[in-house]
Formats: structure tokens, sequence, C-alpha cells
């Protein structure tokens, strides 16, 4: 069972082939943290933030040599390409000439007003989408002197002073927008105050969140608050760590909220003294594998025989560890007893039978 969500409508918009906003699913998007200018290691990366289910990936184009190496990564890349600016808006019209889906402007950065014209009439000429990306780490000066703080209805008032400009003076709304701050509330009341007023496609996330676990409590925190009132349309877990993990923590709010879903749940006990197998090591592994496979199943990893299968009596499948061997269970029924070294791959051979079985479950 899952909160009944109602989604805010907002405006389609288009990010090469990828709409977010409208009747579009929650969009998942992380950004590569390697050098640009490295064509080898930052398609790797996009490669493997595809393959854990990323639909759009944001580069950032730091110069000149950046935009160079964006030509040979378009060649092959297989997400649409959204080009990070900040202070020179050229490299942003030369991205756009190379073939970049979408930009992020974050107006604070940009002083010069032509030459931000001359960019978003690249960007309407090509139909990239713009996100108009405020941080309340870089907001105009004018603005902290009239709030004191990059308080949320600063950082609302920034953005909507873009947003009038590049729609009165362009006619342009391939546009959406993101009200990032580190503190989580602060982020939230942002989005809520824009959102009650504008029905551009709001790109969610808290900036400068932190590592793995202080960031994804942080995001969660925000990100769920905000999507439980119908809010948001496409997520960026920011984390201090390899942003595959921000797809996945990602998808993983998703899930929970009923919105989304993509990787098998897993239930695992916490391990307690009847616990006589290393369960840690069995439930990496099982995580793993789960993250590979993309089907709606609820696996369980439980310590022990006595307990185990009755505690996870909510999986399609599951194991408990036993002394030297372990049992599978399928729908709260043991199925099979094997020796422990027999147990992880009996287990997969039992999740690949359920799957043929149910087609229907599988995420492709
Ligand atoms: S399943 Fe067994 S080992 Fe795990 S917490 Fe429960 S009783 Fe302890």
């Amino acid at each position: 069972m899952y909160p009944q969500i109602k989604r805010r409508k907002t405006r389609e918009v288009l990010v090469g082939s990828v709409g977010i906003g409208g009747d579009n699913p929650i969009r998942v998007q992380s950004m590569t943290n390697t050098d640009t200018r490295d064509v080898k290691a930052t398609l790797e990366q996009i490669y493997r933030l595809k393959e854990a289910g990323c639909e759009l990936v944001r580069v950032a184009i730091p110069d000149e040599k950046a935009v160079t190496a964006l030509k040979e990564i378009l060649k092959e890349c297989p997400l649409p390409i959204i080009a990070d600016l900040h202070f020179d808006t050229s490299l942003g019209e030369k991205a756009i000439s190379a073939g970049v889906s979408g930009i992020r402007i974050n107006p604070g950065t940009f002083k010069n007003k032509k030459r931000l014209d001359s960019l978003i009439k690249a960007c309407k000429e090509r139909g990239v989408c713009i996100r108009i990306g405020i941080n309340a780490g870089s907001l105009e000066g004018d603005l902290l002197k009239k709030y004191g703080h990059p308080t949320p209805e600063a950082m609302v008032e920034s953005a909507e002073r873009w947003l009038e400009y590049i729609v009165s003076k362009h006619d342009y709304y391939n546009l959406k927008v993101s009200l990032k701050s580190s503190n989580w509330w602060h982020t939230v009341r942002a989005y809520e105050i824009f959102s009650e007023k504008w029905d551009f496609p709001l790109h969610l996330g808290v900036t400068e969140a932190g590592g793995l676990i202080p960031g994804t409590v942080k995001n969660t925190m925000a990100v769920s608050y905000l999507l439980l009132k119908g809010i948001g349309d496409t997520l960026r877990i920011s984390l201090t760590a390899d942003p595959v993990e921000e797809v996945f923590v990602a998808y993983e709010i998703l899930r929970n909220l009923g919105l989304r879903s993509l990787y098998p749940d897993i239930i695992a006990c916490p391990i307690c003294g009847r616990c006589e197998i290393d369960l840690m090591k069995l439930y990496e592994e099982v995580l793993a594998y789960a993250r590979k496979i993309k089907a709606n199943l609820k696996l369980a990893v439980m310590g022990c025989v006595v307990n185990g299968p009755g505690e996870a009596r909510e999986a399609d499948l599951g194991i408990a560890g036993g002394k030297g061997v372990g049992i599978i269970f399928r729908e709260g029924k043991i199925i099979k007893k094997v020796k422990q070294e027999e147990l992880l791959p009996t287990f997969f051979e039992e999740i690949e039978k359920f799957l043929k079985q149910h087609p229907e479950r599988l995420n492709v």
C-alpha cells in the first residue's frame, strides 16, 4: 500500500526525446563527476549511469577544451546531455552547436544580459531546454540585500525574474526550474511557494547535501515531502559519492512513494544473535544482483530459519540462513534447503524461474 499522491499538473517540456512534466513519469537524472575533458572516463560513467536507470545526464562545461571533448562524447552518448554553465555564456552557445539537448543556467553567475540573450536565442532555434537553476549560494546581490539572506522567497524571486525575462522577451517556454539550497527546509519552502504560482516543471533536489548517508537523508526529507504534495517532475539526488548511487537513491525514494519502480525491493533482517551465516555478505550480493535485474519483485534476505520466512511473509522470494545451510522460500513457503555454498546460485535460479512465470513483473 502506498500514499495517494495527486501530482500537480505541469506543462510538458522536452530534453531531447525525454519528456518532463505533463503526464510523464518523474524522471531520474544525475551529473558526471569526471573531468569532462576526459572523454573516455566521462563516457564510461555515462554508460554506468544509463545502466542504473538514469534518463538524463548533466556534464560540466568549464572551458573550451570541455566543449571540444563534448563533441566527442555526444557522438556516442546514450542519454540526452544537459550542459552545466556558469559565468561564460559563449561556452553554452558552443555546447548547443555541438548538440546538447538541454542547458542549465545559474542566472546569478551571468552578469551580461546581452550575451544571455544570444544564448537563449540559440536555445530557441534548436529547441534546447533551459533549466533555470537557482542556487541559494549564488543569488544576485540585490536580492541578498533585499532579503538579508538567501531565503526561499529570495530564491523564488530570482527564478521568477529570469523566467519572466525569457518568456516575455524571447517567447520561449521550453523551461524548467530548480530552487536548491543546502538547507532541506528552505529548499522545500522555495518549491512550495513557486509551485503555487507557476506550472513550469520542477527539477527537485537538495544541493551540497553531503556523502551517501547524510546526503541521502537530506535529499529524502525534501524530495519526499514535496513529492507527497504532488510537487516535482524530475530528480537529482546530489551526493558526494559515485553518481550511480544518486540514481539508486532516486529510485528507492520513488518506489517507496509508489510513484515509480525499477528494481526489486529487498527486505533484510537487521541480524541478531540467532544468525549463523555471513548475512551482510549475502545481502550485498543479493543487492548487487537485484540492481541488475530491473523487475517489480520483493526479495528477502533473512538471518535464520526460525523467524526468517515468517518475518518476510510478504516477499515473493527469500533466503534464510542456517548453520552451513540455507533455505529458499517462495510466497511464504519453503521450497528448498541447500548447502550454504549453493544458496546464492540456487536463489538466483529461482528468481529467474519466477520471472519467466511472471514476465509482467519485468521493467523493460
Ligand atoms: S530473521 Fe533471525 S537472525 Fe534475523 S533478526 Fe530475525 S531472528 Fe534474528
